[in-house]
């Protein structure tokens, strides 16, 4: 895709799921990857390599730079060091992805104060961090760049007994559109995508039990899950210069879960 070649990202929470296979898209493409990681070294090593891996699956792009960066995004020191280190290491943060996000199932009259701050500090206190440094970074430079918040389709899908989880990427739509209208004029694009069911660990008990597996796909007017692979496809068109005039939205990439599916039949003549 135009633009993405020698551009340096920062995807954080990319040791699985989404958040890798958008790591190894964006080198594929040609940017230099930093790969976030909270607790699992070895899965931050394997995005690394498999990046490296599909990078030089064209000649061109197989100089890419990659660099490993430790960092809890629900902390706000651990967000301001992994930030500084990718400016260190590759000169500026061009592509910010928003990535890592946590669920927390319960009753929404029974979740407790901690769980409730914890999701909201990792997928939405974390995303605005992480890109409010990157923007400091990016204005001190005069430098415009691109931050893509990965949100759910529970942006606006309400979802009971994930209470936090859904109020976090409700949020994240407001984080998304306001700082798009914010740093518009100074060259800086925020968009989000929003996933449906995607086929990822955070997916596993039900990826795992064909009869929770067809019930899941039963909602999905395409019958079927995504990909995390159908995730970074769009993620690197946003971030491209294809998406130059693209700016504060959400692309909802369900297989027409969004579609209201219940009115796949009419219900009354
Ligand atoms: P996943 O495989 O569980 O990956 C989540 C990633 O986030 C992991 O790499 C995890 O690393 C990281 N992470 C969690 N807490 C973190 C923290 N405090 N600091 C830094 N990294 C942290 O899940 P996924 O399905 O790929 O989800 C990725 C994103 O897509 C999330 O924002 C999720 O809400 C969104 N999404 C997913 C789906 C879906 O169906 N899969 C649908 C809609 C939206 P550690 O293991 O080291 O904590």
């Amino acid at each position: 895709m135009i633009g993405l070649k020698g551009k340096n990202a920062l995807i954080t929470g990319a040791t699985s799921g989404i958040g890798q296979a958008i790591a190894i898209r964006l080198a594929q493409e040609g940017c230099n990857i930093a790969i976030n990681y909270r607790k699992d070294p070895e899965g931050g090593a394997e995005t690394e390599e498999m990046a490296l891996q599909k990078a030089c699956q064209n000649v061109e792009n197989c100089g890419v730079k990659s660099l490993l960066v430790q960092g809890d995004v629900s902390q706000e020191s651990d967000i301001v060091e992994m930030v500084n280190t990718v400016v260190e290491e590759f000169g500026s943060v061009d592509i910010l992805v928003n990535n890592a996000g946590i669920q927390a199932d319960s009753p929404s009259h029974e979740v407790t104060t901690a769980d409730f701050d914890r999701v909201i500090a990792v997928n939405l206190r974390g995303a605005y961090l992480c890109a409010r440094e990157t923007i400091k970074h990016l204005l001190s430079l005069n430098r415009p760049g691109v931050i893509i918040n990965i949100s759910s389709v529970h942006e606006i899908i309400p979802r009971p007994m994930y209470i936090s989880y859904s109020i976090s990427k409700g949020g994240m739509e407001n984080l998304t559109k306001t700082l798009a209208l914010e740093y518009a004029s100074r060259g800086i694009r925020v968009n989000a995508i929003a996933p449906g069911a995607t086929m990822t660990p955070i997916n596993q008990d039900w990826i795992d039990d064909p009869e929770k597996k067809a019930m899941v796909e039963s909602h999905i007017p395409m019958g079927r899950a995504g990909s995390s692979e159908e995730m970074a496809a769009a993620v690197a068109f946003l971030a491209s210069d294809e998406a130059a005039y693209i700016t504060g939205q959400t692309l909802f990439i369900d297989g027409g879960l969004t579609l209201y599916a219940d009115f796949r039949e009419t219900w009354s003549a």
